[in-house]
């Protein structure tokens, strides 16, 4: 591991003004991180992936609005430090919200979920083994115009949604699903100060950039996430299909939230996992599934919508059956809970 400065900050202000002093290295190489549970940076940082010059530690801010999880009848607001298994064990979230639920307990291990913060596990970033093995040299994301790797390579883990000729990596994580289908926002602390904007829109698409992976300017600190209370949040679930069982990321998975009326959805919420380049809400499925009776023609109709735009590689385009597949079988799920 290289050496880097570390500091800790005692208040979000002080943190966004620390992250925010001009630095040697531009901007694009994010030269400043927040360090919370560490469970990613940590680990990027020793195979040299990720090379900060500055870690600002800010886990004394677990003492203000950024470690609460606060619910009433308008929804919930969770900080951007709570610790996944706070979260995954909380009743209000288990019996309001349970996709959310679902989404953190069936990711990684009890040991990191105690430790991950949940701002943490939505800026996680991708497993792709050329992304994090320096001895390929050829990984746009790590070095932007170096190549892709994995377009040639070993691709089984990789994108069949959302990818582009410069990257194909998949978005790893569960809880940004969920967070997806709930219609979340995201509270931010910048330079400028705060500001919300929706979670859907956090993410980037690689496009031509695939090093830059979300909208968050530098010295930007996620403080919160706000979900509303709505009539699908409580038909809604996560599944999650891995080569095992426990302990890894998913090949496919699905968020669903659904509103039912008299067997017919009245509204539905859709984002898949593992397939795609980030959390990707499924629209497309949506639209084919509103106002439809429930049955498996409209389920298996919604999931050919929400895979028409996939592109298989050379090793990973099961991900395409694999995941029309879980959709249906998540839907079908969701639609026969006892709410
Ligand atoms: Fe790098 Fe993306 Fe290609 Fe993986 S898929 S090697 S992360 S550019």
């Amino acid at each position: 591991m290289r050496p880097f400065l570390y500091e800790r900050a005692t208040t979000p202000a002080a943190a966004v003004k620390a992250a925010s002093a001009p630095r040697a290295r531009p901007a694009a190489e994010q030269s400043v991180r927040y360090i919370a549970g560490g469970t990613t940076l940590i680990d990027l940082m020793k195979l040299d992936v990720m090379r900060p010059e500055l870690v600002i530690d800010i886990n004394a801010l677990d003492r203000t609005a950024l470690g609460r999880i606060e619910a009433d009848g308008n929804g919930l607001r969770l900080g951007a430090l709570v610790r996944m298994s706070d979260a995954a064990d909380h009743p209000d979230i288990r019996g309001g919200y349970p996709v959310l639920a679902q989404s953190l307990e069936l990711a990684a291990s009890q040991q990191i979920r105690n430790m991950a913060s949940l701002a943490g596990n939505v800026l996680q970033r991708t497993r792709c083994s050329y992304f994090r093995d320096v001895s390929y040299s050829a990984c746009n994301k790590r070095d932007p115009g170096s190549g892709c790797a994995a377009l040639t390579g070993f691709n089984r883990a990789h994108a069949v949604l959302g990818g582009s000729d410069q990257c194909i990596a998949s978005y790893p994580g569960d809880f940004a699903q969920a967070l997806m289908v709930l219609d979340a926002e995201v509270e931010i602390i910048g330079r400028k100060g705060p500001r919300t904007i929706p979670f859907a829109t956090l993410h980037r698409r690689p496009a031509d950039t695939p090093h830059l992976e979300t909208i968050l300017d530098p010295g930007d600190m996620i403080s919160a996430f706000v979900v509303p209370s709505a009539p699908w949040a409580r038909r809604s679930l996560y599944l999650k299909i891995r080569d095992r069982d426990s302990y890894e990321f998913a090949l496919a998975s699905a968020a669903v939230a659904l509103d039912l009326a008299d067997g017919s959805v009245r509204d539905a919420r859709i984002a898949l996992g593992g397939v795609a380049t980030v959390p990707w809400r499924a629209k497309e499925a949506e639209t084919a599934l509103r106002g439809k009776p429930i049955n498996v023609q409209t389920m298996e109709a919604a999931a050919e919508a929400g895979f028409a735009s996939a592109k298989g590689h050379e090793h990973n385009a099961f991900k395409i059956a694999l995941g029309k597949r879980t959709l249906v079988r998540a839907l079908s799920q969701a639609a026969t809970l006892e709410i």
